[in-house]
């Protein structure tokens, strides 16, 4: 299915009209949904044109988030690795720490113009309630997070950050008490409240026409690269490298660079303890096509089909599934996906937080991981950007732990 070069740089990249990426994508859901993601998808085809719209989400971006994120030299490590030029992309800098908010305004602005006074989420780490949560409050809105019972036990700094914040938590006690159940009643907690609710999803996944609206509110990342590429080494990189977990950090940078062909584009997974262990989470690396929340796309499964128990050291890597676009692209050949281990992003970590001086995110130290691996291979008038999904404030404890160090 991989396409030509020349192909690559003609297709549209949108999704069809009833939200497919190729294959991939589409809506599988209840009755009941489907006029709710209908009306939803009609609001954002109006919106997305809408000048006090744009005018009010680029605002956001300046002044709530601090955009533009600074595009950054990663010299000292460059040098150590002796190959191309590493360039950091400076998500890490954001209000809340990651990439997540900017998606997460531009959703509850859609609920604020669609006329929504109440939005709902669901979280694992509690990354994306808290990023919910923050724009609630900034624009007024009522906020319910959902949240496995067993996560927020585990994640209890950031279930206190969401209530400082004004949201409600609920605590879900059913199933496997993670983020899977969260996601059932979130999604339970929608079809109900509908009239009133808006759900905003946290990554690139779930039924048309979210995939495609969060990669439009990420877009951002990649508008920005490619202004600010020119501006400190006078060209486009020659690559670009981002983890991918449900994959909206990954889409955000690649998508504005998807057809310019010569550069290449990487999407890292979380390759836990090895691919050839069954305890990872890489579904485009050793997945296979299937339905899950409310899209087609690659998954993890058992050999009985039920969906497979993953593992990564990373909170926000650990998903057994993967938005619709990144299984197209795949596919289509534009993007190359690979894995990185626990033992690797671990590595990755120390190195560039005693070398760079910025402690990153577990999850974006897969991507750093296979950073140093493909920038050793390549020269030093070479480029790589690799975007700095989140800082690694929220992951100490989980390392400490690791190393056998207390920090209480
Ligand atoms: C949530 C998260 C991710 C993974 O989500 P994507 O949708 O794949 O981007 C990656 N990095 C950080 C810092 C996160 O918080």
């Amino acid at each position: 299915m991989a396409l030509t070069e020349q192909e690559l740089q003609t297709l549209s990249y949108e999704p069809d009209v009833s939200g497919h990426f190729g294959d991939y994508g589409g809506r599988y859901v209840s009755e009941t949904l489907m006029a709710a993601l209908n009306d939803l998808d009609q609001n954002y085809h109006m919106l997305k044109n809408d000048a006090e719209f744009q005018r009010e989400f680029d605002a956001d971006l300046a002044t709530f988030v601090g955009r533009p994120s600074p595009l950054y030299h990663a010299e000292r490590w460059s040098k150590q690795i002796g190959g191309a030029q590493i360039y950091f992309k400076r998500e890490d800098l954001n209000h809340t720490g990651a990439h997540k908010i900017n998606n997460t305004i531009g959703q509850a602005l859609l609920a604020k113009y669609s006329g929504k006074p109440r939005v709902i989420a669901e979280t694992g780490a509690g990354q994306h309630g808290v990023a919910t949560a923050a724009v609630a409050a900034r624009l007024g809105l009522q906020c319910v997070i959902y949240m496995g019972a067993d996560d927020i036990q585990r994640q209890s700094p950031n279930v206190y950050r969401m209530k400082l914040l004004g949201a409600t938590v609920v605590p879900v006690d059913s199933g496997s008490r993670t983020l899977k159940d969260a996601l059932s009643e979130a999604m339970r907690d929608w079809v109900t409240n509908v009239d009133d609710t808006f759900y905003i999803i946290g990554t690139v996944a779930g039924p048309a026409p979210y995939p495609q609206l969060v990669r439009d509110f990420n877009a951002v990342v990649g508008r920005e690269v490619k202004w600010q590429s020119k501006e400190v080494f006078g060209k486009y990189p020659d690559a670009l490298v981002a983890c991918v977990g449900g994959g909206s950090n990954a889409i955000g940078l690649f998508y504005p660079f998807l057809p310019d062909t010569e550069v290449a584009i990487y999407g890292v997974e979380a390759a836990g303890r090895g691919l050839s262990t069954k305890e990872h989470a890489a579904p485009l690396c050793s997945g296979r096509p299937g339905v899950l929340h409310g899209a087609k796309t690659y998954l993890m499964d058992t050999a009985d089909g039920q969906i497979a128990h993953t593992h990564s050291v990373s909170a926000g890597l650990d998903y057994p599934g993967v938005g619709p676009e990144h299984a197209y692209l795949k596919d289509i050949g534009r993007v190359k996906y690979v894995g990185a281990t626990d033992d690797e992003a671990l590595s990755a970590f120390h190195e560039v937080s005693c070398v760079e001086g910025i402690i990153p995110a577990l999850e974006t130290a897969h991507a750093l991981a296979y950073t140093k691996i493909l920038a050793a291979n390549m020269s030093s008038d070479q480029t790589v950007v690799c975007n700095m999904s989140g800082r690694g404030d929220k992951d100490i404890f989980t390392v400490a732990k690791i190393e056998g160090i207390s920090l209480t």
